[in-house]
């Protein structure tokens, strides 16, 4: 039987995930996800439009071109949002340390640091942990937890 890679254990090796006892995390709002070494912030279609139907600036709404125009570029063959040159998120709000667009935001940013690439293993947790001060600390998110968040990524390489 094929290994379900978000089970919390594996059929196929029998193994639990490094994170079948939990992890700690709690968001201090610090921001630090949002920016530093150049990153990519994926969306779906469904989150574009949500955004490009809900965002005005100085009263006026966007048409596709003109918000991939202005706000996405494309990373590693994918639509991204733009980088300012400090690599913070073009949609970061250095002032405030907080997004602009949050109730909007790409489930990317929402599922931070559910993603299948810190949760891989220990040791990407691990480094993650070192640019998110919020990981190992705050409350516990159990297994059923984190299997499904990590089922609700919409990129599995993420
Ligand atoms: S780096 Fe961690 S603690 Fe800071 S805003 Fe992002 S998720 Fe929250």
């Amino acid at each position: 039987m094929l290994s379900d890679t978000n089970g919390v254990e594996s059929e196929e090796s029998e193994k639990p995930e490094w994170w079948s006892g939990g992890v700690r995390f709690e968001c201090l709002g610090c921001g630090r996800c949002c920016g530093g070494a150049p990153g990519a912030i994926f969306f779906t279609v469904e989150e574009e439009d949500r955004i490009i139907n809900n965002v005005e600036i100085n009263g006026s709404k966007f048409t596709r071109d003109e918000f991939r125009a202005l706000f996405v570029t494309n990373r590693w063959g994918r639509p991204s949002f733009k980088e300012r040159p400090n690599g913070d998120c073009v949609f970061f709000d250095a002032q405030t340390k907080k997004c602009k667009i949050y109730l909007l935001r790409p489930s990317q940013c929402a599922l931070f640091p559910f993603w299948p690439s810190v949760m891989e293993s220990a040791e990407s947790w691990t480094s993650e942990s070192r640019r998110c001060l919020g990981m190992n600390d705050g409350p516990l998110w159990e297994a059923e937890n984190i299997k499904f968040l990590l089922s609700k990524s919409p990129f599995e390489d993420l």
